[in-house]
């Protein structure tokens, strides 16, 4: 009898113990996610942070990290069009099917900008419903924590004041280092910058800095010589040339040398940089390098 028993309570135990697990499109979900569950969940991320975000290479094993998940939690507003919809399909998981409790889109939570007027990929843009990169606005961070608990509360109600405890310590945490960035962006309100991609558009107008142009001349078409010429011709009184770690740093380069405007590197993302470890630390440095 007893060796039936014991496996038993072990089965019952282990369960009772089970951490949920939880698949993040992107390091800087998984970040807030694992800082909010802790413990209680396995969280990863299916692509790199040095990566284009647009573009990550459907691999097989990414499937597999889909299979057993309990919950899926994407940036949404079409930044993972390109690559997520044949992974979901072919981890055929039930529980993390759009439309079910299992997963969660975080655009649907945000005021997103630049949507365009035709809702279209024609040209190749790849902003079909607006600009996807509303992370980069430090206002929406605890927007963004307030959603992700809210669903770990539905699928784990048992922690679910565990999760909302660390919610409070994450978002004082936050708030308490959002007043040092915004205290030292204050030096930059009024600034023109060119950015390659629109990337830093939402950090960008939250501090008042105005995007001049990108060297882009849609998002998604490389720089053409034309519009590069275009943008060194009207370059008068831009501060910076922002540039993000994954595209090619040729036309900034040459933009930089007509014009003696500095090229500045940002991470977009968490892991982008080894020194962006995490949310606060990504913020850290976009702020740092912009103000030193
Ligand atoms: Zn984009």
């Amino acid at each position: 009898m007893l060796r039936y028993i014991f496996p038993l309570i072990l089965f019952i135990f282990s369960f009772s113990f089970a951490k949920i697990k939880v698949a993040t499109t992107y390091p800087y979900i998984a970040d807030i996610t694992q800082k909010i569950a802790k413990d209680k969940a396995n969280v990863i991320s299916l692509a790199n942070g040095n990566l284009d975000p647009h573009f990550i290479t459907p691999k097989p094993s990414l499937i597999v990290k889909l299979r057993d998940a309990d919950l899926l939690i994407i940036n949404g507003a079409s930044l993972e069009i390109g690559w997520l919809p044949p992974l979901i399909r072919q981890a055929n998981n039930p529980k993390i099917n759009p439309n079910t409790n299992g997963f969660l889109d975080l655009s649907n939570f945000v005021e997103l900008i630049q949507k365009p007027e035709n809702v279209s990929r024609a040209g190749g843009d790849v902003h079909p419903e607006g600009n996807p990169h509303f992370y980069l606005n430090p206002n929406n961070i605890p927007i963004l924590a307030d959603a992700i608990t809210q669903r770990l509360c539905e699928i784990d109600s048992g922690n679910c004041s565990f999760y909302k405890q660390n919610l409070n310590d994450f978002k004082k945490q936050f708030s308490e280092k959002k007043k040092v960035w915004d205290e030292k962006m204050k030096s930059l309100k009024g600034s023109k910058v060119y950015e390659y991609h629109r990337l830093y558009d939402y950090f960008l107008t939250n501090y008042q800095i105005i995007v001049a142009g990108t060297l882009e001349p849609l998002p998604g078409i490389p720089p053409t010589s034309k519009h590069l010429q275009n943008l060194i011709e009207n370059s008068k009184d831009v501060k910076f040339i922002l540039q993000d770690v994954y595209h090619s740093q040729d036309a900034a380069k040459f933009v930089s040398s007509k014009t003696g405007i500095p090229v500045i590197i940002l991470p977009h993302d968490v892991g982008a940089i080894p020194e962006a470890k995490d949310i606060f630390s990504l913020f850290d440095i976009i702020v740092e390098r912009l103000t030193k």
